[in-house]
């Protein structure tokens, strides 16, 4: 290891280290990966991030079951992000099986649900998160919360605490792992993309992504299914037909099934249009099979029961055609048919970026070298969710945030080695 005259964060002299330095400045899953190479890698990490502890982020996205990753072979995995070229190789390098053995190394084995989907054998984030933190205070990592990176100067960057301390860092190398802008409350806030494009460094505009679309519905319909699952169903959306589940909001819907449309629906609502999908209500049952039920005679029943028998809608569902527009059902059979089988919905936009689950935008790959280094800004690596992919849920986030960390580390080690 190369001998080193350092400064310390405030400036001053330091004695003489045996390591070279990398501040990382981020410490959601992205810069704690980062740091666990350079540390293993003998290199003095420390890692700061302006939240009072790390891994918020992760720890809530383990709130509903961790999916750390996707069990699917490696060609069809990359196939699943958009702007997948650049990020291939890091994903290549730091592969699902490396993230599942990384995760059996904590103590966290996992396992893969039906779906194909991988999640540790707590379903939660709070051991694995644990367990890393603790290795890394064990390979010498130094940890800094509650400081916020306000400015770049390289090889200078300037941090402040809440009360108003202020740092200057001047480390050999430095890592940011930012995160996007969803969730601003847990950390990420997006708010890097101003303070990078002042050094030219180009960024695609944060969008959001796996998240909700707003609806208008009645006031009536809100009070009455707010928060209400969607179990059966599936959504055609201009030329793709997919089956999931969905949830009402009192602004709109969100779920799985909706996010997995993102990239089609964020490039409509780009061009300032509303966009009308269509809701299979039954997509279990072929139209003519439930026109012929619907031929029926009703015998005086409701419209609401009639559609419960004949049709086996729920309520929900039923609620559902009279806030498309259809205050009076038709009567036709086939064109009842049709409808349930095709109900449109008029999506008004997308939910806000802070309650998105990701955030599309970013660093672009344009402004990096492959090793992930910030080409105006030497020695500044950069890694996570706040460069330009995006992906669908399933896993796909948190590999990619863990596998570009690895990789934006690599590329620090072999940048401290010239
Ligand atoms: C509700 C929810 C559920 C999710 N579930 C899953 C899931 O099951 N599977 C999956 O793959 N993904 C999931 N995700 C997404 C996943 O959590 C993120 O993609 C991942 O955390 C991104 O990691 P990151 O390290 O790039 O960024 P983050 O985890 O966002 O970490 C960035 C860190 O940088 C810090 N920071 C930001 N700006 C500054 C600054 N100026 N100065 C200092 N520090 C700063 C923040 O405080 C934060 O700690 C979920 C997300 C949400 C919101």
């Amino acid at each position: 290891m190369k001998a080193l005259m350092t400064m310390d964060e405030n400036g001053g002299d330091k004695s003489p280290r045996d390591t070279r330095t990398c501040a990382i400045i981020g410490g959601g899953p992205a810069g704690l990966m980062a740091a666990d190479v350079l540390s293993r890698h003998g290199i003095a990490v420390t890692i700061y991030d302006q939240m009072p502890s790390f891994g918020r982020k992760f720890l809530m996205a383990g709130r509903g079951g961790l999916n750390l990753t996707h069990s699917e072979p490696l060609e069809a995995f990359l196939t699943r992000y958009q702007n997948a070229d650049w990020l291939a190789p890091a994903i290549a390098a730091f592969p699902p099986d490396s993230l599942r053995e990384l995760a059996a190394e904590l103590g966290e084995p996992t396992f893969t649900g039906s779906s194909g989907r991988v999640f540790p054998k707590s379903f939660k984030a709070s051991p694995f998160l644990r367990a890393l933190l603790r290795r890394l205070l064990a390979q010498g990592v130094e940890f800094r919360p509650g400081f916020r990176l306000i400015d770049v100067a390289p090889p200078t960057l300037h941090l402040a605490s809440k009360s108003g301390e202020g740092l200057e860092l001047h480390p050999d190398a430095a890592i940011l792992a930012l995160g996007g802008a969803s969730w601003p409350r847990l950390g990420s806030d997006g708010q890097w993309a101003a303070m990078l494009a002042a050094h030219q460094v180009e960024i695609a505009p944060l969008m959001a992504a796996n998240c909700g679309y707003c609806v208008e519905w009645s006031a009536n319909f809100i009070e009455r299914f707010a928060g209400a699952p969607l179990k059966t169903i599936a959504i055609r959306c201009m030329d793709e037909y997919r089956r999931g589940e969905a949830m009402i909001t009192a602004s709109g819907i969100e779920g799985g099934l909706v996010y997995g449309f993102g990239p089609k629906l964020r490039q409509s609502f780009a061009q300032g249009k509303d966009v009308v999908i269509h809701l299979d209500l039954r997509p279990d049952i072929t139209d003519k099979a439930l026109e012929t039920s619907l031929s029926r005679p009703r015998n005086g029943q409701s419209a609401a029961n009639f559609l419960r028998k004949a049709a086996g809608l729920t309520p929900l569902s039923v609620a559902l055609l009279h806030e498309s527009g259809f205050q009076h059902l038709p009567k036709e059979p086939q064109i009842l048919a049709a409808l349930i089988k095709a109900m449109p919905l008029r999506l008004t936009g997308p939910a806000p970026l802070a309650r998105a689950i990701s955030t599309a935008g970013g660093v672009m790959s344009s402004a990096c070298t492959d090793a992930l280094m910030l080409k105006s800004l030497p020695g500044f690596f950069v890694a996570g969710e706040m460069l330009d992919w995006d992906a669908p849920t399933g896993g796909y986030l948190l590999q990619a945030a863990f596998a570009t960390g690895a990789k934006a580390a690599h590329g620090a080690l072999a940048y401290l080695s010239k």
